[in-house]
């Protein structure tokens, strides 16, 4: 390669890696001026102006108006596309799908939401998925970016698919969002939910500024994420943090993934419906149980405080293997209830090493699966655009 060619392309990463920067700052501090950009940055006001007009070219972002009662002339202000261009998320789930369109800034609302009961074969919810996101693609007047589609179970990277799903088999060995992206002709990208969510909570919540966070999901399965070093931790295909497949019961009750006594099988919220369904001699569902548990909670005392008991050993394992600075867990019965919350965290400090305790905040997460569907879809885009620097 000839120098000028070398320094031509040298001067295109970098000015990539500036639009990126700016990119994070926008994101996280946005709506701005030109001239505060240049002042949160660091970068120059050149650099920013030929940064800003090259990211409104790409359909990132938008400028808007300042408002009137700002003083001075602080010119326009730059936020992330919200009117001009928009990004589809998809959450499948063992129970319930949702497809979602937004805006770049992630902002995700109820009157852009579809949701559907998961149908029991693969193409019923492809021809579902399309259907739902042909009716959001209709009301977006802008430019769609992407499609983030975020599934439960084991999504190997390198093969490019869900090799195993425990909780839903009809995704076992399939890619849902190549699948759409034939049909749709938008570009739509798999991931796997914890990795959304993980991208969520550092994009979005209160892990903007970690680079070291664990994030464990004890909704239906129970899996684990990672953020080291600010990139997600995925092993040699993105298949680490299973957590919830460590044997805890070797004569426990058959797990999705074929063994038995999982980890997932007792402290998770699906263990908890599994067990208070048990206790009654009756399927029960998801809401039945809630407000059961509010109503009556002194009748199902024993199997809150087995679930309790199994939920803060998982916990436990995440914070002695990764030392994190802060644990999320995302989960309902047992996490987003104050009470039963707190006598979980309680439950934690007999099972976990002092020291790694002592270093570590843990609190329920704010993300939602449909929200980490289009956190994933915008990492993708920005990603695909220039590297971070961390
Ligand atoms: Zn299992």
């Amino acid at each position: 390669m000839t120098s000028t060619k070398a320094n031509r392309i040298e001067s295109k990463l970098l000015r990539r890696i500036n639009e990126r920067r700016l990119l994070e700052v926008i994101q996280h501090k946005g709506p701005l001026s030109r001239a505060a950009l240049a002042r949160v940055s660091g970068l120059t006001a050149p650099t920013v102006s030929k940064a800003v007009d090259s990211l409104l070219t790409r359909g990132f972002i938008e400028e808007i108006d300042p408002p009137e009662q700002l003083l001075g002339r602080p010119g326009k202000l730059v936020r992330m596309a919200v009117e001009s261009a928009a990004v589809i998320g998809i959450s499948i789930d063992t129970h319930v799908c949702c497809v979602v369109s937004a805006g770049l800034d992630g902002v995700v609302t109820e009157d852009r939401t579809r949701r559907f009961v998961t149908p029991t074969d693969y193409d019923a919810l492809i021809d579902a998925l399309e259907s739902r996101c042909h009716e959001l693609l209709d009301g977006i007047p802008g430019k769609v970016h992407g499609i983030g589609v975020c599934a439960p179970g084991l999504v190997n990277d390198r093969l490019g698919e869900i090799v195993f799903c425990p909780n839903l088999h009809l995704l076992d060995k399939r890619n849902p969002a190549r699948d759409l992206e034939a049909r749709l002709a938008v570009k739509a990208i798999l991931f796997q939910e914890i990795d959304g969510l993980c991208l969520s909570e550092s994009m979005y919540g209160v892990a903007r500024s970690l680079n070291d966070f664990a994030l464990l999901d004890v909704s239906i399965g129970l899996g684990m994420g990672m953020m080291c070093s600010g990139r997600l931790f995925g092993g040699r295909s993105g298949m680490a943090g299973e957590l919830g497949h460590i044997t805890v019961n070797p004569t426990g009750v058959r797990c999705g993934c074929g063994n038995h006594g999982c980890l997932e099988t007792l402290a998770t919220d699906a263990a908890l419906v599994r067990l208070i369904s048990e206790k009654d001699g009756i399927s029960r569902s998801f809401n039945e149980v809630a407000t059961a548990l509010d109503e009556r909670p002194a009748e199902y005392e024993h199997e809150v405080s087995t679930a309790s008991e199994y939920l803060a050993i998982a916990i436990a394992a995440v914070i002695n293997v990764c030392n994190p600075t802060m644990l999320f867990v995302h989960g309902t019965l047992l996490v987003t209830n104050e009470e039963r919350f707190a006598r979980v965290l309680k439950l934690v400090k007999n099972r976990t090493l002092t020291a790694s305790l002592a270093e570590c905040t843990i609190v329920p997460t704010k993300s939602s699966k449909r929200q980490a569907a289009v956190a994933g879809i915008v990492h993708h885009l920005t990603s695909e655009w220039a590297p971070a620097i961390p």
